[in-house]
């Protein structure tokens, strides 16, 4: 069956290889963009999900088109780097806002179609600096780590209606995001990851694709981790 599937984040990076992976299996699929273009072949709606005017109306154009969101990943994320006696509030304060704030704004708006279809996927990309903390990332880790209790809670809420909400902590994966990890730190971080090397966004998309999917369907408030082995047991 092809589902009406919306994914944040989609037009780049990991948002996009997932994006791509649930339209090759048939779904209708929508991304939001902030900046540049749509990609080609996906439905994109412009959205900042910082505002949430525009969350909004991203969700009513996708649900116009393509029906009720059934799945919606949730993926979305940015960064502000320093270390905390000297990162600004408001670098705090807006890594909080895209990363958590927008990621429970979009879920929040397609739960609504969800409940009345008594279906519904979401998935939160999160990461595994949440578990781990990260030093200059206090803002990021703390966003990551919000969505735990954030994935688990709805989890309760919408569970008796068939609505599964799981989380995916990836470690390092080759995008743009970590394309400013100091080459220190990138070996610091591989030198604890039993894989010995960065996963891709591909390996993302399975991952995402099976929580989204028949199969997974008594699995929910779970934090999967896609890290190579990066923080096991965290
Ligand atoms: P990219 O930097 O390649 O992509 C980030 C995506 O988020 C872009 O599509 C970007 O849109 C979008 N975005 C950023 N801010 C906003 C906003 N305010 N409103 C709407 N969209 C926004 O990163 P990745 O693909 O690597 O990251 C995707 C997710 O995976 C993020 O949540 C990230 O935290 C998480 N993650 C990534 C890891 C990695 O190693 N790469 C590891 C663990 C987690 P635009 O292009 O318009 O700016």
């Amino acid at each position: 069956m092809s589902r009406s599937v919306l994914v944040t984040g989609g037009n780049r990076g990991i948002g996009l290889v997932v994006a791509r992976a649930f339209a090759e299996a048939g779904d209708k699929v929508a991304v939001t963009y902030r900046t540049g273009e749509p990609p080609e072949g996906l439905l994109g709606v412009r959205c900042d999900v910082t505002d949430p005017v525009a969350a909004q109306r991203a969700v009513a154009e996708v649900e116009a088109q393509f029906g009720p969101v059934a799945v919606l990943v949730a993926n979305s994320g940015t960064t502000r780097d320093a270390l905390a006696p000297v990162m600004r509030e408001e670098d705090f304060e807006d890594v909080i806002q895209t990363n958590l704030v927008g990621a429970f704004r979009m879920a929040r708006l397609v739960a609504r179609g969800m409940i009345s279809a008594k279906w519904g996927r979401i998935v939160f990309v999160s990461s595994v600096m949440g578990f781990l903390g990260s030093p200059g990332q206090a803002n990021y880790a703390a966003s990551k780590s919000g969505m735990l209790g954030l994935t688990r809670s709805l989890a309760w809420e919408l569970g008796s209606r068939n609505i599964t909400v799981n989380m995916v902590t990836p470690g390092l994966i080759e995008t743009d995001m970590i394309r400013g990890v100091k080459d220190r730190r990138r070996e610091q971080l591989l030198s604890q990851t039993p894989l010995r090397r960065t996963g891709t966004p591909q390996e993302v998309a399975e991952v995402v694709r099976f929580l989204a999917g028949d199969g997974a369907s008594y699995v929910t408030g779970a934090a999967i981790p896609i890290g190579g082995g990066l923080a096991m047991g965290q």
